[in-house]
């Protein structure tokens, strides 16, 4: 990116960063082709990756690929789509780390195998993906990406399997890590979740066919039914025969990611049978009872504060009011090339509601302070605008811990609460106090037992190993 480049992406807002989101349609009414349904349903996934966009659809005889660098809408037109003919689809948005951002990487992948054409995509990483791809380099595979998706497309192809879901259940044997995988093949959709369940994946029915999404809102936003989240270690095929389980792995443990409902998944969707805006209202809840509010009024930080800041001003009884309004028209990337200009930017991305703010003592709540520029931006915004104290309460622990699934950042260095007491962490943001959640207040408000969570980002327990 040049210098001086604002990016209206996640990574910008100083949030932990979902790596990807995927879609899968076996569609039986053919009038409707996969490639539009394809395309809304990573509309209504974008959030989990703004950097590429891409689809592989087929019509029956051949496969059909479509993929670029961009928001969904940006890679993506009319007439690329009718480019994409087929009743069948995966889809895939991305949001590529430093490592990876080559645009090679832009899945799904299409390959040609002894099994046909097969396309993969992939959220989520594997803890032992290096060891895989070092023993196929050592056999002699050619690999041209850094994506898990090709070590796994290569171990299926080098299955000695002779049937493709047979094939795709060994690979899961062999592979580790936390995933959602889409795979298409010229006679079934396959789509499998990793054995900790640590990433999302769902089923719905849409017409006479059937999908598979990151996430439910996905399934609902294109009019489908939502059937159930796909399980721990299942492996489900979408064929003309409608869905079945092919195989269940057992699970040695549960670990859904925490931060799945603390900030990545859409608001209206369902993770582990549970709404995300009602968990977020209930971390907010939890958060008000645990700390002490010392304010006039509760604002959250937009807009991702803003549930569990509704519920923490029905716990506190003080009154919610909306007091930074977010731009949402700011384009994806403009190009300041001075600092004054680059504060404007930000200006214009966000602006306080002076009247709300003039004179109070604000609580603002966030989800979460990763590299904590943010929080020292928006607090100092708010001072400007007037406010007289502003305290800073957050809804989830400190992030003290690189996540190793696929969850930027992935570098300890980037995490500001490591190795910084609560004090250090207040006056680096200029709060007048700051407040967080505990891990067991956290887990309370989940609802779902601690030893059938991810909380490794807060804790430093890894529950899937390391790599
Ligand atoms: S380490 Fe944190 S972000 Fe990563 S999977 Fe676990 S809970 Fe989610």
């Amino acid at each position: 990116m040049p210098d001086g480049a604002v990016r209206a992406t996640n990574h910008s807002l100083g949030k932990p960063q979902e790596a990807c989101g995927v879609v899968g349609i076996w569609g039986k009414d053919t009038s409707v082709p996969a490639a539009s349904l394809c395309y809304l349903g990573l509309y209504a996934l974008q959030h989990r990756g703004q950097e590429s966009a891409g689809i592989v659809t087929f019509d029956g005889n051949k496969m059909w690929l479509g993929k670029g660098p961009g928001l969904v809408p940006e890679v993506f037109d009319q007439d690329s789509l009718n480019e994409l003919p087929g009743f069948a689809g995966i889809g895939h948005v991305r949001l590529s780390t430093e490592a990876d951002r080559h645009v090679i990487n832009t899945q799904p992948l299409w390959v040609r195998s002894s099994f046909g054409s097969l396309a993969i995509a992939q959220n989520g990483s594997l803890v032992n993906g290096r060891e895989l791809r070092q023993q196929l380099l050592e056999r002699g595979t050619v690999l041209q990406t850094n994506t898990d998706s090709e070590v796994i497309l290569n171990l299926i192809a080098q299955s000695g399997e002779n049937d493709l879901p047979a094939a795709v259940a060994k690979t899961l044997e062999l592979i580790r890590g936390a995933y959602a995988l889409v795979i298409l093949s010229e006679d079934m959709l396959l789509a499998a979740k990793d054995p900790w369940g640590n990433r999302p994946l769902c089923l719905g029915k849409l017409g006479e066919g059937y999908m598979v999404a990151s996430e439910s809102c996905a399934i609902a936003n294109l009019g489908g039914e939502f059937l159930r989240e796909v399980k721990p270690g299942e492996l489900v095929a979408l064929d003309v025969a409608g869905y079945h389980t092919y195989s269940l792995k057992p699970s040695e443990k549960q670990a859904l990611c925490a931060f799945e409902h603390i900030y990545f998944a859409r608001p209206d969707s369902c993770i582990g049978g549970k709404n995300a805006y009602l968990v977020r209202k209930a971390i907010g809840q939890e958060l008000a009872r645990e700390t002490m509010a010392r304010a006039d009024v509760v604002i959250g930080a937009p807009d991702s504060g803003v549930s569990p800041a509704l519920g923490f001003a029905e716990a506190t009884g003080l009154p919610f009011e909306i007091g930074v309004i977010k731009n949402r028209y700011v384009g994806r990337t403009f190009l300041q090339p001075t600092q004054a200009g680059r504060q404007l930017a930000v200006r214009i991305k966000l602006n306080p509601v002076v009247d709300v703010l003039q004179g109070k003592r604000v609580a603002v709540v966030d989800d979460s302070i990763v590299r904590g520029t943010t929080s020292g931006k928006l607090i100092a915004l708010l001072r400007e605008a007037g406010a007289r104290e502003v305290h800073m309460y957050v809804a989830s622990p400190p992030y003290r811990y690189p996540c190793l699934y696929g969850i930027e950042p992935s570098s300890k260095s980037e995490l500001v609460a490591r190795g910084r007491t609560l004090e250090e962490l207040r006056r680096l943001i200029e709060a007048d106090s700051l407040h967080y959640i505990s891990v067991e207040g956290l887990v309370r408000a989940l609802g779902i037992p601690k030893d059938e969570l991810c909380l490794a980002c807060f804790t430093g327990e890894y529950p899937i190993g390391a790599n």
